[in-house]
């Protein structure tokens, strides 16, 4: 008999037929927790995106679950200590966004540079005055990369094609680690005072909070700019909208927000920022690979 999967979130169609080849999946979003616990008995496997919630009732209530998917990053969903209790394992696919996100990096830090969104909107005001959209190249540059895990890494290996210097902190790698992507380990504060391009790709944990504030602004250089595709956590708002309008550093980009979306934030008035909706993982492809690579580690363990 094939082991039984519930989808209760939409997946992509790629990942359902990957599992229709080893199981029997039925797709059921939308359930209430209520409902979830009166289907779930049937399911050796359940995946979900950032929603549903599921919950030590769903769980107690999966007499036959062995495996738990999350088709993305995050496991804030998952009630992790009641999977545990009941020996059910759980896996997800971090790295299915990662080169979505490093490309989205490497575009916002081209848009910053040659002012792009600022131009476009220009133009379709029927203006055309260019000398207001002097740019910079990347060729040359120093990039200095905050956390130089999946996505820094791409990054780095991106930026080198376009000609640019790479330095980077991440307190568990080595220069070694660092040499073999051409770049150069330093230490946080050297980072900050040599590049002219900070590109964030650091977890949301306790010592990445507000990592670029008001006295990290204050060792950059005036014709730096901070790009942020990791998460709201990592910059103080408050400390980069000042450093931003004072002209301590030049500009700015981020696709994460402490709230998002950020309603009422004082970015919103600044003309040096580019500010996008949290686009980093929203591809084609990142989505299909987020349900694929799950659906691949569920079959792992069901066909074991
Ligand atoms: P990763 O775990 O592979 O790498 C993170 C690196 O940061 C690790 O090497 C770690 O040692 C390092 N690090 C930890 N603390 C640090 C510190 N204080 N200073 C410098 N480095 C530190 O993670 P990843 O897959 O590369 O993801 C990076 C970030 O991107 C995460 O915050 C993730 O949530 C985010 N992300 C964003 C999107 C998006 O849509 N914008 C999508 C996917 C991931």
């Amino acid at each position: 008999m094939k082991p039984r999967i519930l989808a209760a979130s939409k997946i992509h169609d790629k990942a359902i037929e990957k599992a229709k080849k080893f199981a029997d999946i039925d797709v059921k979003a939308g359930l209430s927790e209520e409902e979830l616990v009166g289907v779930i008995g049937e399911y050796d496997a359940i995946v979900v995106r950032s929603k549903p919630k599921v919950t030590k009732a769903i769980i107690d209530a999966g007499k036959k679950l062995k495996v738990i998917g999350r088709a993305g990053v995050g496991l804030d969903n998952i009630d992790k200590d009641a999977a545990k209790a009941r020996d059910i394992q759980i896996v997800n696919s971090p790295e299915a966004s990662t080169i979505s996100v490093a490309e989205h990096a490497i575009g916002l830090m081209i848009a910053v540079m040659r002012k792009i969104p600022q131009a476009e909107i220009h133009v379709r005001q029927g203006k055309w005055e260019r000398k207001s959209f002097i740019g910079n190249e990347l060729y040359g540059k120093t990039l200095g990369i905050l956390g130089f895990g999946r996505i820094g890494r791409e990054v780095a290996m991106r930026a080198k094609a376009f000609g640019m210097e790479v330095i980077v902190f991440d307190p568990e790698i080595t220069s070694e680690d660092a040499r073999e992507y051409n770049a150069e380990c330093c230490d946080i504060g050297e980072v900050l005072k040599k590049a002219d391009i900070v590109s964030l790709h650091v977890p949301a944990i306790p010592s990445t909070k507000d990592l670029i504030n008001a006295q990290n602004l204050s060792m950059m250089k005036p014709t730096a700019i901070v790009i942020n595709t990791s998460r709201g956590h990592a910059i103080d708002e408050d400390a980069l909208y000042e450093a931003l309008k004072a002209g301590q550093i030049a500009g700015a980009a981020l696709d994460v927000f402490k709230n998002e979306p950020p309603e009422g934030s004082s970015l919103l008035e600044l003309p040096n920022i580019i500010l996008v909706p949290h686009l980093g993982a929203n591809t084609d492809e990142a989505q299909i690979n987020a349900g694929t690579v799950v659906v691949e580690k569920i079959r792992n363990i069901l066909t074991k």
